[in-house]
């Protein structure tokens, strides 16, 4: 059984439709797909329709942009209320910080000589929640000013760049208690990417699990097989499951195909009872 439990449609920032993306699920020879659009469940019921046709267990997901220290963590929820007020309120908050930021990142870039203008990205974003960083790298690749989203990041958005502009996320200890009050089962994103290992102590997921974090993803390109031995040892010693999966985004991400990481159905079991059968 093959259980994939974390993805992108273009409801965030990934390239496929939800119908797409579960359509290429099936194709890619998953049993269980979650889709987990950033700060955002509206590509659920589409996603479910094409589920029902074509034979895969979706799982609902989303990924919160939350923070630790000020530094990027990122959330995923199970199974959460959609309509659960006080998460619905904080996910808000991070899609209009998203969208506020965006004329302050054309400005930088309009600093450094590189014109774009909200309707340019808007091209990219049409079918999005909010408007993110991705979508800015999609509209400077069409421009022809990078080759691809990675250099995007690398050369003008990630921070430290100059076209870098902060935004709201989400406190993490307050995700992980909306996620819980919501009804959903909460796992830690790729813990260790992107330099979140600095705040992601083993002292700081300990706490996590005492305020009900159920587990964390091991298996993600972005650790590497070290990583991924310590985080299996921790997640061990604390009683959290362990999964693993793509963070697939369409063509939106370069080699994060469908199924590349999968979660063994006995952890699945745990975080979701009855998804394996
Ligand atoms: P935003 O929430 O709008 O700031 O955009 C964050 C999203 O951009 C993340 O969820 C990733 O999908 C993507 N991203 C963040 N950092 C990088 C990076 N260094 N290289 C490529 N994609 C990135
Ligand atoms: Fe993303
Ligand atoms: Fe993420
Ligand atoms: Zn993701």
């Amino acid at each position: 059984m093959r259980i994939d439990l974390h993805t992108h449609s273009d409801r965030s920032d990934g390239t496929d439709s939800p119908t797409e993306l579960v359509e290429n699920a099936a194709r890619a020879g998953l049993d269980v797909v979650a889709l987990t659009d950033h700060d955002a469940t509206v590509g659920w019921d589409e996603a479910q329709a094409a589920a029902d046709r074509v034979g895969v267990r979706l799982v609902k997901g989303l990924e919160i942009s939350t923070q630790l220290q000020g530094k990027s963590v990122h959330l995923l929820g199970y199974e959460v209320d959609p309509t659960h007020g006080p998460l619905l309120a904080e996910l808000q908050r991070v899609l209009d910080g998203r969208d506020n930021r965006l004329p302050l990142i054309l400005e930088r870039l309009g600093t450094l000589g590189i014109e774009l203008t909200v309707e340019d990205v808007a091209r990219w974003s049409g079918n999005a929640a909010a408007s993110g960083r991705p979508h800015v790298a999609d509209a400077l690749v069409e421009k022809g000013v990078v080759a691809n989203r990675d250099e995007a990041f690398d050369r003008l958005l990630k921070p430290g760049r100059p076209a870098y502009v902060d935004r709201y996320a989400a406190p993490l200890h307050e995700a992980v208690r909306l996620v819980r009050d919501a009804g959903g089962v909460a796992v830690v994103a790729h813990p260790w990417s992107r330099g979140s290992d600095r705040v992601m102590t083993p002292d700081a997921i300990a706490e996590l699990a005492g305020l009900g974090l159920a587990g964390l993803e091991v298996d993600h390109n972005d650790h590497d097989e070290d990583q991924r031995a310590r985080l299996r040892a921790l997640a061990a010693d604390l009683d959290l499951a362990v999964t693993g999966s793509s963070d697939y985004h369409g063509t939106g991400k370069i080699g994060f195909p469908l199924g590349c990481h999968t979660t063994d159905p006995e952890q699945a079991e745990r975080l979701l009872p009855g998804i394996t059968s």
